[in-house]
């Protein structure tokens, strides 16, 4: 068998020349890592759970009119997306203070906000992703100013929809980070949401105990990873096998 092209080979995810034209092969690994990978471990099956989470999220997103990269799951580890150009910059939204944001400006963690926050930070990971405003977005030429409007509604519209979604399932949407991506129609050009929507890249917290139920658990050894993101696809409905609670033993007569 032909091997398949190494497209771009990232800390958590993997990509691959996809089968037509214009499309990728994600790969979800189960490396864990934090503080720009100064942490790192293996998670087994995480992976598994965040291919099938973020085909939720992406999914139920388009259900709604938000486009995205997802085309379909392929597989326990790998779904195929569409190739993007994507944009330097992890567009962060905020809606309880944690994290950098109550690092940077010394607010309690969990303290509330009076709106949703928007921030982008630049891709680069030799200078750890650092905070960018508008002005440095538009001056050297990352995202122009329709991009930024644009990106702007779109991380609004995944916000209010996943908040949401979450608090049916008990589950506060602290912060996530999303990545946007640039396609082609004709010589039309249009945003759409890429890369992944997994408790990899947002904060969620139980609402009734706060127990953390995203990679804090791993930044700050909190307990183990794998039974967080699961409970998260078990309330979600998601990888139902791992909910299902074991096969009585049939009684004999
Ligand atoms: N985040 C991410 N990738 C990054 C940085 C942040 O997915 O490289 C997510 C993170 O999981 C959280 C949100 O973006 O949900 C805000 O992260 P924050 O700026 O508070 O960073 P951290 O506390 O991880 O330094």
């Amino acid at each position: 068998m032909a091997r398949r092209k190494l497209v771009y080979d990232g800390k958590a995810k993997t990509l691959y020349e996809g089968p037509e034209p214009g499309t990728l092969v994600q790969y979800f690994k189960d490396d864990t890592t934090a503080n720009n990978a100064q942490k790192h471990a293996i998670v087994e099956g995480k992976g598994v759970i965040n291919n099938r989470l973020s085909e939720f999220f992406m999914t139920a997103l388009s259900g709604i009119g938000v486009p995205t990269h997802f085309i379909r799951r392929l597989n326990m580890r790998e779904q195929l997306i569409r190739s993007v150009e994507i944009i330097p910059l992890e567009v962060v939204v905020r809606n309880l203070a944690a994290g950098s944001l109550s690092r940077r400006l010394g607010l309690e963690e969990g303290s509330a906000l009076p709106r949703p926050i928007i921030e982008f930070y630049f891709k680069d990971d030799k200078l750890g992703d650092p905070l960018v405003t508008e002005e440095h977005i538009v001056a050297f030429g990352w995202a122009s100013q329709q991009d930024l409007d644009d990106m702007v509604a779109l991380a609004v519209r995944v916000n209010d929809f996943l908040s949401g979604l979450l608090l049916g399932v008990g589950i506060r949407l602290v912060d996530f980070k999303i990545e946007i991506g640039r396609i082609w129609e004709g010589d039309f050009m249009r945003l759409i949401v890429a890369d992944e929507i997994s408790p990899d890249s947002c904060r969620l917290w139980d609402i009734e105990t706060g127990r953390k139920l995203d990679k804090d658990v791993f930044r700050l050894d909190l307990g183990d990873l794998g039974d967080a993101y699961t409970e998260v696809a078990r309330r979600l409905g998601v990888m139902p096998e791992v909910a299902a609670p074991r096969t009585r033993p049939r009684l004999m007569n």
